[in-house]
């Protein structure tokens, strides 16, 4: 699938992998952890260039339904431009603990 976000690098957007919801909950959980790590583990484990690797991590939302770059609370879909400000956000469903 092919995201896209008007204010990130590349501008074309990146396709990004079928991430499966253990997939999400891992990553979720890495990324609470460290961004640098996630990266790492993008890479390692789906064969993504750092680029991408990057590009996904600092799209994954930190809180359901929340803008990653504004203070839009009310995303509803997954893969999802934010309606106030145009961010893409990772906006995934995970279990949080
Ligand atoms: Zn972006
Ligand atoms: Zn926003």
């Amino acid at each position: 699938m092919k995201v896209k976000c008007k204010h990130c690098l590349p501008k074309e957007g990146i396709e990004v992998p079928a991430f499966s919801l253990s997939d999400k909950n891992r990553l979720f959980e890495i990324k609470q952890e460290s961004s640098i790590k996630t990266v790492k583990f993008l890479m390692d484990n789906y064969k993504l260039s750092h680029l991408e690797s990057k590009y996904i991590t600092a799209h994954i939302n930190d809180r359901y339904g929340k803008c990653n770059r504004c203070s839009f609370n009310d995303l509803v879909d997954e893969y999802v431009n934010c309606p106030k400000c145009g961010a893409l956000n990772f906006n995934w469903k995970v279990t949080n603990k």
